[in-house]
């Protein structure tokens, strides 16, 4: 039975220039059209619509190069329909019929990606999830909640809340993205440190196969029945099944709250203070750390110093243990007392997207990119990303924060701005992400930490992967061998 159900609907990245109904797709046409029977048949199994509006908006995530499209009343590809499954048994019946007819289909959740992973690249169906919303139960005992995958942070985050419980996952677009697209995209939440990355929180999923074979996964606190096949699923990307339920693992309420700021004098001691609170098992829930422009712009200063703000909460003996270590660490490295009032102001504007909207209506290329690397070759990978990023024409600037940590390295987040001519927008944006993933990639770092790969980053998989690039190939022929489920992304 369910305990709530929301009404809450993906919010859109940004104006269309022009009627949304009259929108055309920027990327060159390949998408599979339907037959009329077909379209007929897709409505007698869920609710189906073939509105011009809806399937535009459909068409777009908040990948920041298509919301410069959108401004010309561009969508990067059109759906031929938009289906909006209520529960599990419609999402098999509509991807065994898909998979009969071998159309594509799309899922998406709140389509606040940002490297345009629930693009409809190839037409066919756009598989909006979101009317699968609700948490269905809790198990207060061994906090559990069993949630459908179209529910959105918020309504999440209260229902849990009511029971004196917590996920503790907080990511930037909370307010956004919906469960289904956390684990697609294996997401990370701003307080991580602490309640760990979404393949942390999963405690089992439900998912339903190309062919209509609906599964369950996991179950247990832990396992070693085989490979786990959650975590073959948590950052699929829609392509190899679509996830319909998720348990995930829950926390006591915390008792306690505390906070801290620390000035650095480079950005290098600050990632070695990291570095050492982290290695000495202190787990603060927040700890982010930025270099000297990201400072000087959110927190002052004179653009070399770098600040750092910690948050922890939960029960108050390990919340003043961990502070202790982060307090002890940083004294030892040198660094001053910063202002603890940044820290409010940062809970105040952490999840403003209106900055990346203004700045693309003003005509420049912005955007971030996240990678992760070990401690030991963290500096090497910010020097390399940064100057890489800085020698593309018109590049403005390129700033880095850490954001996430873990024993053996971290997230470092990376913003980059230019500001090119009309004529060479897009090829400037497309050359600073070129040059900012192949310089990551070679000195040590990995291809994302939690935006995931999508449309944008495909092109890198093989450089990144390898040889295991084979597996993932092998592992979707396996399970999608007609290839319907969001195809062209993921690098496949
Ligand atoms: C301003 C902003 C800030 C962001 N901050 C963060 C952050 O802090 N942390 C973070 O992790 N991400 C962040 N993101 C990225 C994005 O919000 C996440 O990737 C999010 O998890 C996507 O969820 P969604 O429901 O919007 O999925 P969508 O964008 O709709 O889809 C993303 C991918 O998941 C697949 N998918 C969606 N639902 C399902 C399903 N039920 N079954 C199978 N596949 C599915 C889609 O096919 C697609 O491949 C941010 C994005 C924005 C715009």
């Amino acid at each position: 039975m369910s305990i709530h159900t929301f009404s809450t609907r993906a919010t859109e990245p940004i104006e269309f220039g022009g009627d949304p109904a009259l929108a055309t797709s920027h990327l060159p046409s390949h998408g599979r059209s339907l037959t009329e029977i077909e379209a007929q048949e897709l409505g007698a199994i869920c609710d189906t619509t073939a509105d011009a509006a809806e399937r535009a908006q459909h068409g777009r995530d908040w990948w920041p190069l298509s919301l410069r499209w959108s401004l010309r009343n561009e969508v990067p590809q059109i759906p031929a329909v938009v289906c909006r499954p209520k529960n599990t048994q419609e999402v098999s019946i509509l991807l065994a019929y898909c998979n009969d007819h071998k159309i594509p289909v799309t899922p998406s959740g709140g389509r606040s990606g940002v490297c345009g992973a629930a693009i409809p690249l190839f037409g066919g169906v756009a598989l909006d999830m979101t009317q699968m919303q609700g948490v269905e139960s809790i198990d207060e005992v061994s906090g559990i909640v069993e949630t459908l995958s179209g529910t959105f942070g918020p309504d999440l985050e209260k229902a849990v809340r009511t029971y004196g419980l917590t996920i503790g996952h907080y990511p930037q677009s909370f307010e956004l993205a919906t469960v289904g697209g956390w684990v697609a995209c294996r997401g990370a939440g701003q307080y991580s440190t602490r309640y760990g990355k979404i393949e942390d929180m999963v405690h089992a999923l439900e998912a339903v196969l190309a062919d209509g074979t609906i599964i369950r996964t996991g179950g247990a606190p832990a396992g070693a029945v085989g490979p786990d096949i959650s975590q073959l699923l948590l950052g699929s990307e829609g392509t190899l099944a679509v996830i319909t339920r998720v348990w995930l693992r829950a926390h006591p309420l915390p008792e306690v709250e505390r906070r801290a700021a620390f000035v650095f004098a480079s950005f290098s001691e600050g990632i070695e203070a990291c570095r050492r609170i982290i290695r000495a098992g202190a787990t603060p829930a927040v700890l982010r750390l930025y270099d000297g422009a990201e400072s000087k712009r959110s927190h002052g200063g004179d653009g070399t110093q770098c600040t750092l703000l910690v948050l922890d909460e939960g029960t108050e003996a390990i919340v003043d243990g961990t502070m202790s270590v982060v307090f002890d660490t940083c004294k030892e490295m040198g660094a001053t007392d910063g202002d603890v009032a940044l820290i409010e102001a940062w809970m105040h504007h952490r999840n403003d997207t209106s900055g990346l909207q203004a700045l693309t209506r003003k005509g420049f290329v912005v955007d971030t990119m996240e990678v992760a690397a070990n401690w030991g070759h963290l500096d090497a990978v910010v020097d390399a990303v940064e100057s890489a990023m800085l020698a593309v024409p018109h590049a403005r600037s390129a700033t880095c924060h850490l954001s996430h940590s873990y024993i053996e390295g971290a997230c470092v987040y990376f913003t980059f701005a230019a500001t090119p001519e009309e004529a060479d927008f897009e090829s400037t944006y497309l050359a600073m992400w070129k040059a900012g993933q192949e310089a990551g990639l070679k000195s040590g770092a990995n291809l994302s930490h939690h935006h995931g790969i999508g449309y944008s980053r495909s092109q890198y998989m093989e450089q990144a992967l390898g040889t295991s690039m084979g597996v993932l190939r092998a592992v979707k022929n396996a399970l999608d061998p007609n290839g319907i489920l969001n195809p062209g992304k993921l690098g496949l």
